[in-house]
């Protein structure tokens, strides 16, 4: 009693994912990236990788949230995402087709929600 499963199909490198957040089915090549691991439409992404972009190491799986942007010394954008199963933070490149929409609005978001009034900034 031996059923032949064949494992093949597991192994093919998909060449899309669906996103958990919004159900867009995402193309994995994109512009300016090797390892697009979020969504360009809502920018949301999935633990996967553990230590480097790509590596796939990761046995977590859960959602990753996008918490805010980083700039580097380039100028050029990455976004940090947050693991909703773990809390784990990871920091990604911007894809060439991200919605620009959602990055702006992650990058205003402290200042349209600051912790302090902006009143008390005039009297400095
Ligand atoms: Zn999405
Ligand atoms: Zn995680």
């Amino acid at each position: 009693m031996s059923r032949r499963d064949s494992r093949s199909r597991a192994h093919r490198r998909p060449e899309s994912f669906r996103c958990l957040n919004c159900r867009l089915d995402v193309p994995l090549t994109a512009l300016g990236t090797a390892h697009r691991n979020h969504c360009p439409n809502c920018l949301w992404s999935r633990h996967v990788d553990e230590r480097v972009p790509g590596d796939r190491a990761s046995e977590c799986a859960a959602r990753m949230e996008p918490v805010s942007i980083a700039v580097r010394s380039d100028g050029e954008w990455s976004i940090v995402h947050r693991c909703t199963g773990c809390g784990a933070l990871n920091v990604n490149r911007i894809a060439g087709d991200d919605n620009p929409l959602p990055l702006l609005r992650l990058a205003v978001r402290p200042l349209a929600n600051p912790p302090f009034p902006l009143e008390r900034l005039a009297a400095w």
